[in-house]
């Protein structure tokens, strides 16, 4: 599997090219395993650290028949016309993602 560093943690991790190569299934030895898409990667990066924190302490809290898909729940606009865009996350069945 490819290297990369976690999104979540900023450790080393690993991941495969999951749902026909279009989402990535991360693997962290803190955060466990969670998917994400390329657009909900790039929402990460630009998350406040305690985000980031509780998106890793939510995939490493679960066991390893599940992983946690971080995706995109509200795409919004605020007062001023800005996308706003906001995460969230849930347990899917690890064998889900394969
Ligand atoms: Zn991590």
């Amino acid at each position: 599997m490819p290297d990369q560093n976690c999104p979540l943690c900023g450790g080393p991790a690993t991941f495969a090219l999951v749902d026909f190569g279009r989402a990535k299934r991360i693997q962290c030895a803190v955060c466990k395993t969670f998917v994400v898409y390329p657009d909900v990667e790039r929402l990460i990066a630009e998350a406040p650290r305690p985000n980031r924190e509780a998106m890793s302490k939510a995939a490493s809290a679960l066991s390893d028949e599940f992983v946690l898909l971080i995706s995109i729940t509200a795409d919004t606009k605020d007062p001023s016309g800005r996308a706003k865009q906001t995460l969230g996350w849930d347990s899917e069945p690890a064998d889900k993602w394969q």
